[in-house]
């Protein structure tokens, strides 16, 4: 979804209101992407195709062919082998593997097939499938330095039993700076605000939608100057409910494949899901001795 997108455009006349989506997009194809990102589309494609129905978006996924490349290496913030999520057979058109002088290609849907056409390729030989094999089995679940100490299907129990935990959140959140980066960067976060505009001097305009987030200030302000989300602690906490309960209820997703993308960016390092997730448990286990 791009920062920023027109979705509608109006033009008023003397008898009528006429409204027009914004024109479809042109096709694009997308290069590189690692499975966990793959897994992420997979859950947008959830929530705005299958529930929301969101038409923009749909329009988009339907013209984009993606083309996912096997990781053999990962950087030491990612965790995404712990989440489940560092390989994939699915949610592809093609998938690239990185075989030194050559690359492997796994064909997955009919769209990546005839795409594969225009190209110069040739049947892969029976070791070259097994290298395949073996650096998804072998080489790929060892590239993460970091890891989630327990299962992360106890996520949402573990979460719902630390609502009230305040004096956890508002430890953890002492040096955040509600710059929303950890919300901007992720590839499972998905809120916008839409705005109307009104072009000067004319009777026509747009509605457009931008990228917004729940770590920002303002995020959650109301009609009447409320803010239900007011206290950083109240916020983070947000996130990382949603991240490993309130999305799970809704659609059965963990929504954090594990990238590693909000622990990089956040200068004031309070942005990791694994810290988070991984110190709730240890608490909880020391409790129960
Ligand atoms: S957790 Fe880090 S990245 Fe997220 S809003 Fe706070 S300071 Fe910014
Ligand atoms: S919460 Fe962080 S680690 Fe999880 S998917 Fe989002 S950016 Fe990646």
């Amino acid at each position: 979804m791009p920062q920023r997108e027109t979705i509608l455009e109006y033009r008023e006349t003397e008898e009528n209101f006429e409204m027009r989506a914004k024109a479809e997009p042109e096709g694009k194809v997308i290069v590189g992407i690692h499975p966990y990102d793959l897994f992420a589309i997979e859950q947008l494609d959830k929530i705005f195709i299958d529930t929301l129905r969101d038409e923009p978006y749909r329009q988009k996924r339907e013209n984009s062919l993606l083309i996912g490349v096997n990781m053999q290496d990962a950087s030491e913030t990612a965790f995404a082998a712990s989440m489940g999520t560092a390989t994939t057979d699915t949610g592809y058109d093609l998938m690239l593997t990185d075989l030194g002088d050559r690359f492997a290609v796994n064909i997955g849907t009919l769209e990546g097939k005839e795409f594969l056409n225009s190209a110069d390729v040739r049947k892969a030989s029976a070791a070259e499938i097994q290298e395949v094999e073996r650096i998804e089995d072998e080489v790929v679940p060892d590239l993460f330095e970091k890891e989630l100490e327990f299962s992360p299907a106890l996520l949402p129990t573990i979460l719902e039993e630390n609502y009230d935990n305040m004096d956890f959140w508002e430890d953890y959140s002492e040096n955040c700076l509600s710059c929303g980066t950890c919300n901007m960067v992720c590839p499972t976060c998905y809120c916008f605000s839409v705005d109307m505009s009104r072009d000067l001097g004319e009777n026509s305009g747009r509605e457009t939608r931008r990228w917004d987030g729940c770590l920002l200030e303002d995020f959650a302000s109301v009609a009447g100057d409320e803010n239900f989300r007011e206290e950083v602690a109240q916020r983070h906490r947000h996130r990382f409910m949603r991240k490993g309960w309130y999305i799970y209820e809704r659609y059965g997703d963990i929504a954090c494949i594990g990238c590693g993308r909000c622990t990089s960016g956040c200068v004031a390092d309070v942005a990791d899901p694994c810290d988070v997730y991984n110190k709730l448990h240890q608490e909880e286990q020391a409790h129960a001795q």
